[in-house]
């Protein structure tokens, strides 16, 4: 006998409730300014330290005048694919721009990272084929790789001497390995030394997506692959919503790889292409990540800031030398609890819990944008000093 709508319903809502009880319930912000690090955030004005605008471009007034001047020049929607009717001189060019600045042949531009790194995985993989992955990789790798016919094995993070082992277990078929560059929930690099020597040495195809490194790390910002060649990273991967301030993602790798991403990728042929006028904002953005040196400079000077305040307080700081500072609560309620008190001091961190971070390494996910100034970091630390001091 099949159960009723209504049975999945009460399921559904038995779901709910347990969520609510573990902290774990999670609820949107209404968010009424623009993304800048002083919100309006459920009508109250907040200092933010939480998005992933890291060099402050979200707001930036010449890549909003960049994305006008698109739609003055290419109206609003793209209307169709970008194998159909959507792919207009505008990204064109962009995805030009984008791999000369990164020394590499080609580069594709995707709607969304999430979109990229399912439709990467699955064309460059095929039954038989072995895909390794860091444990601790974004979810849209991890649920790319469950989406793909290879073998999907898993890596402690950032251990490649266990990498190394499996690599060394399977003879049979093509090898992938795929590793965030700079780990999204805990702000520290990808071991690429190791990693692109092990891929080396095993004829092992490597990915990293760069989402959080790209614009940040590296001379003229390309990020954490800066001094890797496309033999040493052939499939480089980041996103534009973040340090870029825009939207979208892109790949960038050899002629082949973005010639078969265009044939196989279905999450890249089976989808509208984002409007031309975001691709107009884009080569603004990359102009600006490029040129703007001193927002890479101001950043590191805060980040540095914040640690040495932090270490001062003996607060659970992680190693990490990136704008992603999280300090891990262990239960999710205590994450919240910390986040409630920060909100009361006037300043916005969401705290981030299970299943986004393993059980019992809830955390705040502490974020710094180059249009924070050291009065801001001074503002946070106060206000964790005291809350340090309540909580104990
Ligand atoms: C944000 C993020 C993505 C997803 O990119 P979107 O463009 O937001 O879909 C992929 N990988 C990593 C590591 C990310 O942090």
């Amino acid at each position: 006998m099949s159960d009723h709508p209504e049975q999945l319903m009460v399921r559904l809502q038995q779901q709910l409730a347990e969520k609510r009880a573990h902290d774990l319930y999670r609820q949107r912000k209404v968010i009424g300014s623009p993304q800048q690090v002083e919100l309006l955030c459920n009508g109250k004005a907040l200092l933010s330290f939480c998005s992933n605008d890291y060099l402050g471009l979200a707001n930036h007034p010449d890549i909003a005048r960049a994305m006008k001047r698109g739609i003055d020049r290419w109206g609003v929607g793209s209307g169709a694919a970008h194998l159909i009717t959507g792919h207009t001189a505008a990204h064109h060019a962009f995805e030009e721009e984008l791999a000369e600045w990164l020394g590499r042949e080609r580069a594709l531009l995707f709607s969304t990272g999430y979109m990229a790194n399912i439709g990467v995985i699955s064309a460059l993989t095929r039954r038989g084929d072995q895909l390794f992955e860091d444990r601790l990789n974004h979810a849209s790798l991890i649920d790319g790789g469950l989406a793909s016919a290879a073998a999907f094995h898993r890596y402690r993070h950032a251990d490649t001497a266990m990498l190394d082992g499996q690599l060394r277990a399977v003879e049979s078929g093509n090898r992938m390995v795929v590793s965030d560059g700079v780990f999204s929930m805990d702000g520290d690099m990808a071991p690429l030394p190791q990693l692109t020597a092990c891929c080396e040495q095993h004829d092992a195809l490597l990915m990293i997506d760069d989402a959080h490194g790209i614009g940040v790390l590296g001379k003229q910002g390309v990020g954490c692959s800066a001094g890797y060649t496309q033999q040493q990273v052939p499939v480089l991967m980041a996103t534009l919503g973040k340090a870029f301030g825009v939207f979208g993602a892109f790949v960038a790798g050899s002629e082949t790889l973005i010639e078969t991403l265009i044939q196989d990728a279905r999450s890249w042929i089976y989808t509208t292409a984002p409007p031309a006028a975001m691709a107009e904002a884009l080569r603004e953005a990359l102009k600006i990540v490029i040129s703007d040196e001193w927002r890479r400079d101001h950043l590191r000077q805060l980040i540095s800031r914040f640690r040495q305040g932090a270490g001062q307080l003996g607060l659970p700081l992680m190693p990490s030398e990136t704008p992603i500072q999280p300090l891990v609560a262990g239960d999710a309620d205590r994450a919240l609890r910390w986040s409630h008190a920060l909100a009361e001091h006037g300043i916005l961190v969401t705290a981030i819990r299970p299943p986004t971070v393993p059980q019992d390494s809830a955390r705040l996910r502490i974020t710094f944008s180059a249009t924070h100034t050291a009065a801001h970091v001074d503002r946070l630390l106060e206000a964790l000093e005291q809350i340090q001091r309540q909580d104990h």
